[in-house]
């Protein structure tokens, strides 16, 4: 047993032990370079082969087709909000969203700034607590892309399949809280961004998958950093890359292999959560905050009866060694995030103490 809490963070979150017990070592001297991994050049040859074993890794993990890059960028998520647009929205064109959460409102705001944005459908009418069926989306008539957000972090909701779309576009998607938690064709997708924080390694790096023949017509001039084709020319090392986290991220890739790779994490996370939708839904005292048919498997999300019974929950189950359960601020009430390294033991242990919990109070 460990003195480790059961960490619910919803990013950063937890990482597999392995992993840093491998990167403690590394921190000191890395494939016996006599160096350490924070210290050698990102010109040089361990830097080389670790970038070349994670985005080869990512590959395989992802069954990726050759067409697509594979970059490792900075700034999150948030500046591909920004990096998207500021490509491929022409300022005469329009780009069509889907408005699932508060990070699609977000990514909206920014696309703004560059061309028009179509609103293809929107939950925001009920706290954005479902998605859209695709009866109810409507597209606009030829979109520059279609954007959507495959797990909704805050409020607990992921789409079962990437949304279908028009002929003529190519869909782009915000994986920050999904990405390698199941099995994905990334032939369905013009580009894939994810920040690391949750399924892929620390916060400071952002996962890009994108079609190259994309690259070749971008929307306007822009600064090379904001450019995905100079990223990709110069193998993600245009500028100083933070090399430590593509490190760890190349050390989670790879442990997600020695698991099993995709299909493996999908059964494992459909596990955990119905550990807790489970616990949920056999009591009267806890009601889910996500419509059922749209529970994400990444971010469990539920209420108690009261607020006073929530504080008192959270407080239990911090003393209880679990830490990172509070909702998101925006909607209160428990979120229990359960990336890839997450372990089941931790939703078993967390369901027993719902269970104990209402027992007690209930
Ligand atoms: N998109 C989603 C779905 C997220 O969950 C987050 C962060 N929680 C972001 C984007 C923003 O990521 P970053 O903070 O790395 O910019």
């Amino acid at each position: 047993m460990t003195d480790r809490a059961f960490n619910f963070s919803p990013g950063p979150a937890c990482l597999p032990e392995a992993v840093l017990r491998e990167a403690q070592r590394d921190l000191w001297d890395i494939a016996g370079s006599g160096v350490g991994i924070l210290e050698h050049s990102h010109r040089g040859g361990v830097v080389d082969g670790i970038f070349a074993d994670a985005a080869a890794d990512c590959r395989k993990l992802a069954s990726i087709p050759d067409e697509y890059g594979v970059l490792f960028l900075s700034g999150g998520a948030s500046t591909q909000f920004t990096m998207l647009p500021a490509n491929f929205l022409p300022a005469d064109g329009v780009a069509d969203y889907l408005k699932t959460g508060s990070w699609s409102e977000k990514a909206i705001a920014e696309a703004e700034s560059y061309g028009r944005v179509h609103v293809a459908c929107s939950s925001a009418d009920r706290d954005y607590s479902y998605l859209p069926a695709s009866a109810e989306t409507r597209f606009s008539e030829r979109p520059a892309y279609v954007h959507y957000t495959s797990n909704n972090t805050v409020v607990g909701t992921q789409f079962r399949e990437p949304p279908l779309i028009p002929g003529g576009t190519w869909l782009a998607c915000d994986a920050s809280s999904d990405i390698f938690s199941r099995p994905i064709d990334v032939s369905r997708f013009g580009l894939i961004y994810a920040s690391a924080q949750k399924n892929l390694g620390p916060a400071g790096v952002t996962l890009v998958i994108v079609r190259r023949e994309l690259l070749e017509r971008t929307a306007r001039e822009l600064p090379s950093m904001l450019r995905y084709a100079v990223h990709d020319q110069q193998d993600s090392r245009y500028n100083t890359p933070p090399v430590f986290q593509v490190y760890v991220v190349g050390q989670v890739l790879r442990w997600t292999l020695d698991q099993g790779g995709l299909e493996a994490m999908a059964e494992r996370n459909l596990e955990k959560a119905t550990a807790l939708y489970d616990a949920i839904d056999s009591s009267d005292f806890y009601t889910g905050t996500a419509r059922p048919d749209a529970r994400s498997l990444m971010n469990v999300t539920f209420r108690l009866p009261s607020e006073a019974f929530e504080s008192e929950f959270l407080l239990e189950a911090e003393q209880a060694g679990f830490a990172g359960l509070k909702g998101h601020r925006s909607v209160g009430g428990v979120r229990a995030s359960i990336y890839n390294a997450f372990p089941l033991a931790g939703c078993r242990a967390l369901a027993e103490l719902m269970r104990e919990f209402e027992r007690t109070r209930g």
